[in-house]
């Protein structure tokens, strides 16, 4: 690249921050000037406390070790999410959607097999939490990193404060050398060609680029205000569009888990940080008013009137195109598909990485933006259908948007279809994903602990300990011996 490019990031919300610092680092040794704006007027959403594993990649990519970032940003260990409630059916009434460890390939086929052949023979078939080491790890509140001595990895998600972590990414990001500037847009200039030339202030005071991210959040000022690419809205199928939050007292123990208990009109998490837990209710305001929902959640939690809630409304769907002209949208501009499996900043990791790779392979030009969009658009869609599945297949009867969730069986995507059909008739997901190709999106694993785990066997029994399982077990006890108490591995005193 002989002249110097010139990006400009808009939005400091956590998306604005992790693009800026994936490009930064990417692209040290080229002459890529970096500039993020941030409004004073615009408040950043303030939520987003969970992650998937990918999460630590992005740490690394930009050398910056836990024991920096984890204590700055009140931080936990996240072994997966306990969902509670979602199921009625006896002996199913929670299960444990864990983050693999090496030590699961030994009984997952077994795992597999047992589904398919219960589903066969009409029996009911394994709870998935006795099959992965991550599930004992988080019932015992252990951190899912092992002792020196024990060889064998695990991933691991985590839990932070959303707003310390973005403070310390900004911090990190202006090291870096990107330039923040605070500004708040009103107004947009483009070329004759429809390129985007300038971001320009109330006062008339003008930012110019080469090229535009737009991580303005819900608000999409630059890809759908500006340059008109439509959104496209899974409503339909995802009932859920607001959500209230409070903020508890952390008990004695840590848990290294998120839980997701089903409620009413949606459901709530619990995300424990270092020195508080993070709950929030999502629901569906077609099914509960925001008074409603919120003493349902302090019902929920516990909690007094004294306690002030937070209410937030979610635009669920995507941007029709990811790229476009010299744009791409990043983060909750570019969509949300909705936080029940916290997979929000994996997407904005992989959209910034995969730009990186794509707009440097094309020599800094828009060649590979068809590409990109297909990539991304995959990504959102395919995390789409594994959410829309906890709904679809939940069993409760208990309220009416359980029972309009699931009606929603018969309009989900011939992808969706095709692997719930697989399952009903016990054979292999594995093939169906490879299939399909999107075994990277959520590997088979993930889709036989929710299928399993929400009991969608042909039998209302409940499963048995047979011989077999209560070794397992037995093994994974004693695996878990190498790990320590999560409290104790973050250094918090008891
Ligand atoms: C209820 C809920 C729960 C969630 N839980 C999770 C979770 O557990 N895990 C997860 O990964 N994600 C979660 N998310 C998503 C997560 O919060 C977001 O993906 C993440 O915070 C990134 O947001 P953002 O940076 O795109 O937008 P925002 O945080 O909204 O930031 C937008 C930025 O754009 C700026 N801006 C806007 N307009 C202008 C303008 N005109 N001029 C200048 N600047 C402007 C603002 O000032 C701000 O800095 C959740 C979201 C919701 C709604």
């Amino acid at each position: 690249m002989k002249k110097k490019n010139k990006i400009i990031v808009l939005g400091g919300g956590t998306a604005g921050w992790m693009t800026a610092l994936i490009l930064a680092t990417s692209w040290k040794k080229y002459a890529v000037d970096i500039t993020l704006i941030e409004s004073d007027k615009i408040s950043t959403i303030g939520v987003g406390e969970g992650s998937t594993p990918a999460l630590r990649r992005f740490f690394e990519h930009i050398n910056v070790p836990e024991s920096e970032w984890m204590p700055e940003c009140n931080a936990t260990y996240k072994c997966g999410i306990t969902f509670n409630n979602w199921s009625r059916k006896p002996g199913f009434e929670n299960y444990f959607h864990p983050f693999p460890s090496e030590l699961d390939s030994r009984y997952t086929p077994y795992f597999f097999n047992m589904c398919h052949k219960s589903i066969k023979d009409k029996t009911v078939g394994p709870h998935p939490n006795q099959f992965f080491l991550a599930s004992y790890l988080a019932a015992n509140d252990l951190a899912p990193l092992a002792n020196e001595n024990f060889p064998f990895l695990s991933t691991y998600g985590y839990h932070f404060d959303a707003g310390l972590l973005g403070r310390f990414l900004k911090k990190k990001a202006q090291k870096l050398g990107v330039t923040c500037i605070t500004a708040t847009i009103e107004h947009v200039e483009k070329n004759t060609d429809g390129y985007i030339e300038t971001l320009v202030t109330k006062d008339g005071e003008s930012f110019s680029a080469d090229f535009f991210i737009d991580c303005s959040g819900f608000a999409s000022v630059l890809m759908e205000k500006s340059l008109g690419v439509k959104h496209i809205s899974y409503s339909k199928l995802l009932l859920n569009d607001s959500a209230v939050t409070f903020a508890t007292s952390m008990n004695n123990r840590i848990p290294s888990q998120t839980y997701s208990s089903a409620l009413s009109c949606g459901w709530a998490w619990k995300i424990p940080l270092t020195n508080r837990f993070g709950n929030g209710y999502v629901y569906s305001s077609a099914h509960s008013d925001a008074k409603a929902a919120e003493q349902e959640l302090r019902e929920h939690l516990q909690i007094g009137k004294d306690q002030e809630a937070r209410h937030l409304k979610m635009r669920v769907g995507r941007l029709e195109k990811m790229w476009e002209k010299n744009c791409l949208a990043i983060g909750l501009s570019q969509g949300f598909v909705e936080p029940l499996e916290a997979t929000a900043l994996l997407v904005v990791q992989q959209s910034a990485a995969i730009f990186c790779q794509l707009f440097e392979r094309g020599r800094f030009t828009s060649a590979y933006k068809d590409e990109y969009n297909l990539k991304i658009n995959q990504l959102i869609d395919g995390i789409k259908d594994y959410i829309v599945a906890h709904y679809v297949t939940n069993t409760r009867k208990d309220s009416s948007y359980w029972l309009d969730n699931n009606c929603n069986i018969s309009n989900v995507s011939d992808s969706l279809g095709s692997i719930l059909e697989c399952w009903k008739s016990g054979s292999s997901i594995q093939d169906e994903l490879m299939k399909q190709k999107i075994e990277n999106i959520y590997p088979a694993f993930s889709w036989y602990c929710l299928l399993s785990g929400m009991g969608q066997y042909n039998s209302e029994d409940i499963p048995t300990a047979s011989t077999a399982i209560s070794n397992i077990n037995k093994f994974y006890q004693s695996c878990s011996l190498n790990y320590q108490d999560h409290r104790v591995k973050l250094n918090i005193p008891y």
